[in-house]
């Protein structure tokens, strides 16, 4: 691999890449915990992790070693042999959630959604007949961008580009227990919601709302997918976002993001009498669940416990929250653990904002026009969340001192 400068590398991208992402403009060539650095070794604080991917860091030892090991010994199988790691995983996820059910590997948080409507359609129409196959999402909601994950996502502007999108979607006003009674009818066989609206701006289910939508998923014979991509894993300060509700059970959750610390894995869980539904052919994937991003998984699932890291995040994530809602410029504040949101004043242009904290050495994003998210590593130290404001709180003097 040749060493290539900045400028470089932003040709190369720009005659060789599909140009779908905006990039700004850093180039990111090393990470180390809560640090990355750029390629003229330039240090930020990493409060994005990836997009609330890498939750332990980067190149946290452990999973280093870990993946390092699997690599020198075997990185792939295909899925019509067994292998020794992906049980391991499903196992571990199965346990954190309960216990009696079924795991299937994916890569990525789309597909792990993707598979959850596949089994939410094979089942309902098993258990319900043909005609129940629709599948009940909210708006501002986003469940990945393959057809069919787009489909569900409640963003309709998203959805212009490409219709016509796969048919048997339905969406309803979030936390609105009314509109979503009227919407289950007897062909729906799925209700799917994020417990907290991640990309749609970080806004947490109210207080009540997944318990009611479980007692009407209950009556109306709907199962409740949650997407647990952006919240699960110790995320907002628990092992996954629904247990912030008083006692829900979901039917099946869907995770990806944090679960390989930054190696690309996904996963659906359903309960054991819902995952068998799925007969052998009915789903697959070539990688899903292959040795290597399995041993990712293994090792974070194992650190993630052992460390606490959950309860780790919840603490720090009452610091920022604290700290975010003391500084000038920011009206309020939101999401739990550390996925977290500061809300600006209507006159603060978050997408400035989040590009001058970048030129400043911090990466955050602009997650609204004028909100923006912090998702860092979730063994972020004190003294990095200290640091991490007070660079925010100079960007945002300077832009609101014009
Ligand atoms: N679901 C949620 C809640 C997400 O936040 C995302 C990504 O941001 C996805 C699904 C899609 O995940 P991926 O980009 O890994 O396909």
């Amino acid at each position: 691999m040749s060493t290539l400068d900045f400028d470089q590398i932003v040709a190369l991208d720009a005659e060789h890449v599909m140009g779908t992402y905006a990039r700004l403009p850093v180039a990111f060539v090393r990470g180390d915990g809560t640090r990355l650095y750029d390629v003229d070794g330039r240090e930020y604080l990493d409060f994005l992790g990836g997009l609330a991917v890498v939750s332990l860091g980067h190149a946290h030892p452990e999973i280093t070693a870990a993946v390092a090991q699997q690599a020198a010994t075997l990185v792939h199988v295909s899925n019509l042999y067994y292998n020794a790691v992906q049980p391991q995983v499903a196992a571990t996820l199965d346990r954190l959630l309960g216990g009696d059910g079924r795991v299937f590997f994916a890569n990525s948080g789309a597909e792990a959604n993707e598979c959850a409507i596949k089994l939410a359609r094979r089942h309902g129409q098993l258990h319900g007949g043909p005609e129940r196959y629709h599948v009940v999402s909210a708006y501002g909601s986003f469940h990945g961008r393959t057809l069919t994950t787009l489909a569900a996502t409640g963003q309709p502007q998203k959805h212009e580009a490409f219709q016509p999108l796969p048919s048997g979607f339905r969406h309803v006003a979030f936390a609105d227990c009314d509109a979503l009674e009227v919407a289950l009818d007897e062909r729906v066989c799925a209700v799917l919601l994020e417990p907290v609206q991640g990309e749609g701006g970080v806004h947490p289910a109210p207080p009540g709302y997944l318990e009611a939508v479980r007692r009407l998923c209950d009556e109306r014979e709907a199962l409740l997918i949650l997407d647990e991509v952006q919240t699960g894993l110790g995320r907002t300060g628990r092992w996954f976002g629904f247990e912030h509700a008083d006692g829900v059970r979901p039917d099946v959750v869907t995770m990806a993001k944090a679960l390989g610390n930054g190696m690309p894995i996904g996963a659906c869980w359903a309960r054991a009498g819902v995952a068998a539904s799925f007969r052998p052919g009915d789903h697959a994937s070539t990688f899903g669940g292959q040795p290597l991003a399995a041993r990712a998984a293994l090792a974070t699932l194992e650190v993630m416990e052992r460390d606490d890291v959950p309860a780790r995040a919840e603490r720090a994530g009452e610091r920022l929250t604290k700290r975010l809602l003391a500084l000038r410029g920011v009206t309020d504040v939101r999401g739990p653990g550390l996925l977290v949101a500061a809300q600006l004043a209507a006159d603060v242009d978050a997408g400035v904002v989040a590009r001058r904290c970048l030129d400043a050495g911090l990466v955050i994003n602009a997650v609204t026009p004028t909100a923006l998210r912090f998702a860092p590593p979730l063994l972020v130290t004190d003294d990095e969340i200290d640091r991490a404001v007070a660079l925010l709180e100079q960007v945002l003097d300077e832009v609101m001192n014009g």
